[in-house]
C-alpha cells in the first residue's frame, strides 16, 4: 500500500467536512461566545465613531485662529462622555481624551504645547493644523461596513469588537458535539494502580482538552477494551453526536474492531500516512455519524489530530480559513538522512533557532511537553544547520 501525501489527505477530510451539512445557529451573549464561530457578519449600524472627538487632553480650537504664540481664553470644559456646546468664536475649550469635539472646533491641541496664563487664558506654544488631534466621525467604520465576516471563531478581540458595534449577541455555530474513545486492553484512567502491561490512558485527556479548546462539546466514551462484542455496544451507544475521534487500534488491523466494525455497518477509509510520526489514519462513517481513528502512540495521536483531525473539525464547525500560522526558523541541526514521511520534529525555540529533542520516539510525550512546537521536514529533505524549515507553534496548533 503506498504512502497517502498528507496534503491529499488533508484534502480529502476538508471536502468531507465542507459537504457535511452546515450547523444550526444561534443568538448567544457575548460572555458565552469565546470559541464560537459567527454565522452572520457583524455590521456596523452607525458611523464609528459617531462624532469627531478629541484623541489628546488639551484645547479645542478653530485652526485658523491659531498661530505661534496666541492667547485664548477658555470658554467651557469638556469631559469624556458630556456634550458641547458650540465653541464660542475667539476662545478655545478645555478638552478630555474621547470627548465630543465642540461644533465650530477642528483641530484639538495637546496641553503640553500650551502654557495657562495667572488669568485662566491659554498660550498656544505653536500653530495648530486643521484636524490635529481629532479622530473623525466615522474613522473606524461607515454605517453598513462589514467588521467581521462570517466563520471566523470569536476571541477577545472579535468579542470586543462586537461590544465596541453595539451588540449584546452575536449569532453563531452551535456547538460541534464530538465523542472521545480511546482503545486498547491496556489503558486504565489516572488514579487507579497501575498493574503489569496497563498504562495510563493519556489519549483522552489530550483529545478532550484540544477539543474543548476548539470550542466543541466533548463526549467521553471512555476506554474501550481490545474486543469486538464490547466495540459493538459501545457504537450503539453513540447518539447525537458529530463526529466521534477514536485513537488506538488503527496500526495493524489485527486488534482493530473499530475498524472492523465500521466495515459491516458504515464505511471505512484506512490510510499509510505518509507523515511521521502518526502513519495509520483511519477516516469513515459509523451509521451517520463521521469516525476518525487517530494512532494510539501519544505523540502520533498529537500529530494527526493537530495536522488533519483539528482542520477538519475547524470546517465542520463552519471556520471558514482552517490554515494555521506557521513561519520559517532557522534550524539548530542537521537531518542528513532524507525520510519518505514528511515529518514533524518536536522542537523548542532558543533565540528564533529551532533545537531539536533527541528522544522523537512517538511513544514519548515527555519531549512534546517540552516542545514549543513542531518543525516540519519535508518528504525526501535533508537538512543543514542554518537552513529555514517551517515551524509550526503549539500556541497555533493548539488553539
Ligand atoms: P495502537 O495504535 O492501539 O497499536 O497503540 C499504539 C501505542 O499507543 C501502544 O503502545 C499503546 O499502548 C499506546 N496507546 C494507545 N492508546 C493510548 C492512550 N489512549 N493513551 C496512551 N497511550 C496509548
Ligand atoms: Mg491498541
Amino acid at each position: 500500500m503506498s504512502l497517502l501525501n498528507v496534503d491529499a489527505a488533508l484534502q480529502i477530510l476538508l471536502e468531507q467536512a465542507q459537504s457535511a451539512a452546515c450547523l444550526d445557529s444561534e443568538d448567544v451573549t457575548l460572555d458565552v461566545a469565546h470559541n464560537r464561530v459567527l454565522a452572520e457578519p457583524l455590521q456596523a449600524q452607525f458611523a464609528m465613531p459617531p462624532w469627531p472627538n478629541s484623541s489628546m487632553d488639551g484645547y479645542a480650537l478653530r485652526s485658523a485662529e491659531v498661530e505661534a504664540g496666541q492667547v485664548l481664553p477658555v470658554s467651557q470644559k469638556i469631559f469624556a462622555g458630556h456634550t458641547p456646546q458650540p465653541l464660542a468664536l475667539g476662545t478655545c475649550a478645555r478638552i478630555f481624551t474621547g470627548a465630543p469635539l465642540p461644533e465650530g472646533a477642528d483641530a484639538v491641541e495637546m496641553q503640553e504645547n500650551t502654557q495657562v496664563l495667572e488669568n485662566g487664558s491659554v498660550r498656544f506654544l505653536q500653530a495648530v493644523p486643521s484636524a490635529k488631534f481629532v479622530r473623525p466621525k466615522g474613522q473606524e467604520a461607515l454605517p453598513g461596513d462589514e467588521m467581521l465576516p462570517v466563520g471566523i471563531r470569536l476571541g477577545p478581540i472579535e468579542l470586543a469588537m462586537a461590544a465596541s458595534l453595539g451588540c449584546a449577541k452575536v449569532k453563531v455555530r452551535r456547538r460541534l458535539r464530538v465523542a472521545v474513545l480511546s482503545t486498547g486492553d491496556e489503558l486504565i484512567e489516572p488514579g487507579q494502580p497501575l498493574a503489569l502491561g496497563q498504562i495510563y490512558n493519556s489519549n483522552r485527556t489530550m483529545l478532550s482538552q484540544c477539543l474543548q479548546r476548539l470550542g466543541c462539546t466533548v463526549v467521553d466514551m471512555g476506554i474501550l477494551p481490545d474486543d469486538a462484542e464490547q466495540t459493538r455496544q459501545r457504537l450503539e451507544q453513540l447518539h447525537d453526536v458529530d463526529l466521534l475521534i477514536s485513537s488506538g487500534g488503527v496500526s495493524v488491523g489485527e486488534a482493530d474492531y473499530l475498524g472492523q466494525i465500521l466495515r459491516e455497518e458504515g464505511q471505512l477509509e484506512f490510510w499509510k500516512l505518509a507523515l511521521k510520526p502518526g502513519k495509520p489514519l483511519t477516516f469513515g462513517r459509523y451509521k451517520d455519524t463521521p469516525v476518525i481513528g487517530l494512532p494510539g502512540n501519544p505523540t502520533s495521536s498529537l500529530v494527526t489530530f493537530v495536522m488533519l483531525a483539528r482542520p477538519y473539525i475547524l470546517k465542520r464547525m463552519g471556520v471558514v480559513d482552517t490554515a494555521v500560522q506557521s513561519f520559517n526558523v532557522p534550524v539548530n541541526f542537521a537531518m542528513p538522512v532524507a525520510g519518505v514521511r514528511r515529518e514533524f520534529v518536536r522542537v523548542w525555540l532558543v533565540d528564533g533557532r529551532a533545537e531539536k529533542y533527541d528522544n522523537q520516539c512517538s511513544g514519548i510525550l515527555r519531549s512534546a511537553a517540552q516542545a514549543h512546537g513542531l518543525l516540519e521536514i519535508p518528504e525526501n529533505t535533508t537538512c543543514v544547520e542554518g537552513q529555514y524549515l517551517r515551524y509550526w507553534p503549539f500556541s497555533s496548533l493548539l488553539n
